[in-house]
């Protein structure tokens, strides 16, 4: 997708740091972080939102986080961790190409 910056960053057309990448999905460091650990999980193939999840892609989010528990160790997430997917505006969704954030390495605030 074109001027899609998740879609740029999977091309290795702009760079991220990248902790894991297969052949459906990367997860790099967020620029902003907003904990001590802050990652985003991604698919490869490009959609906005839950609202266009066919079953394939389903299944492809299903394996996302089973991608995510798997690697809870090695991302350094074994004490616990948040799964946040913002979804439209009053969500404050800034990159409309679907996305898990990961945050963790720290207790994190709920209110
Ligand atoms: P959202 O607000 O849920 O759409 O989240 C988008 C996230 O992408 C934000 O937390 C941004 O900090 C992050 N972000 C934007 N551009 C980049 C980039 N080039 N590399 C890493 N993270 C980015």
């Amino acid at each position: 997708m074109e001027n899609c910056i998740f879609c740029k960053i999977v091309a290795g057309e702009i760079p991220s740091a990248k902790v894991y990448e297969d052949e459906e999905m990367v997860i790099f460091k967020d620029v902003a972080p907003k904990a001590k650990i802050h990652l985003l999980c991604v698919p490869k193939e490009h959609f906005a939102t839950v609202m266009e999840l066919t079953d394939e892609r389903a299944a492809l989010v299903g394996r996302m986080l089973q991608k995510i528990g798997r690697l809870r160790d090695m991302l350094g997430l074994a004490d616990g961790f948040r799964l946040v997917v913002n979804q439209g505006e009053n969500a404050g969704q800034t990159v409309h190409h679907l996305h898990i954030h990961i945050l963790g390495g720290e207790t994190l605030p709920w209110e």
